[in-house]
């Protein structure tokens, strides 16, 4: 049946190609890399219509947008949270999530592990690392993690499964550069009871320069589903 999601066929066919084209230049064909669609002010059909073409992972940045949202949902995708999350919102998201990408506070993390326990769970979370030390950005500095991951690594109802980051949009090389650096530096660690396994980095404007430096989830909202309409929400 025709409908004028075709659009979304189209963005997802380019980045799919974009995505494999760094990897032949700068990594292994055979890496993989996880497109996330990130459904800020998008219609859940459209999303709907993302996930028949394949997408199983969707981001979400607002909680009540998600709560307003997700009942339309195709619920074959897997649902992850990638936005500022105040602690008194954790609750709304606690069973219906399965990672949590925001995490930039030891006492967001145990809020999240206290409410994970009381629900018998365990949250994955990524650390976001605010690379640019930039302060309009959340996120922990990157001197700070270390320290963070060990607290972290404390609370049996999160496991660390990794970084996110949104760098600065100028010199952003330099800033994945660094992320990847860091990146490497945290898995040869070994912190205990943390593993390193996802490096969330790249959106519309920089997916394939983050694949160079090494992401393995690239979060694309505009990219797949075209501009935002901030009106409709
Ligand atoms: C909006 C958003 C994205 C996607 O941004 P685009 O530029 O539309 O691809 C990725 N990550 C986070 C955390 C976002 O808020």
């Amino acid at each position: 049946m025709e409908n004028n999601f075709s659009y979304i066929d189209e963005n997802l066919r380019i980045i799919k190609e974009n995505i494999g084209e760094a990897l032949d230049k700068y990594r292994s064909p055979a890496d993989n890399v996880r497109i996330m669609a990130v459904t800020k002010t998008v219609a859940p059909e459209a999303v709907n219509h993302a996930v028949s073409l394949g997408i199983e992972l969707l981001g979400e940045n607002r909680v009540q947008e998600y709560q307003s949202k997700a009942d339309f949902y195709d619920k074959s995708a897997e649902v992850q949270f990638i936005g500022h999350l105040q602690t008194n919102k954790v609750k709304y998201i606690i069973n219906t999530v399965s990672m949590i990408q925001s995490v930039d506070s030891l006492r967001l993390a145990q809020e999240i592990n206290r409410l994970a326990l009381n629900n018998g769970r365990v949250m994955d979370i990524l650390c976001e690392v605010n690379i640019g030390g930039e302060e309009s950005k959340s996120g922990a500095a990157p001197q700070e993690l270390h320290a963070m991951l060990e607290q972290l690594s404390l609370l049996e109802g999160v496991r660390v499964r990794g970084l996110m980051t949104i760098p600065p949009q100028t010199d952003s090389d330099i800033y994945l550069g660094r992320m990847s650096e860091l990146f490497t530096k945290l898995s040869a660690e070994n912190i205990s009871g943390v593993s390193m396994e996802i490096l969330s980095m790249g959106m519309t404007h920089d997916y394939a320069q983050a694949i160079r430096f090494g992401s393995n989830l690239v979060r694309i909202g505009t990219g797949l589903f075209g501009a935002r309409d901030y009106s409709k929400k």
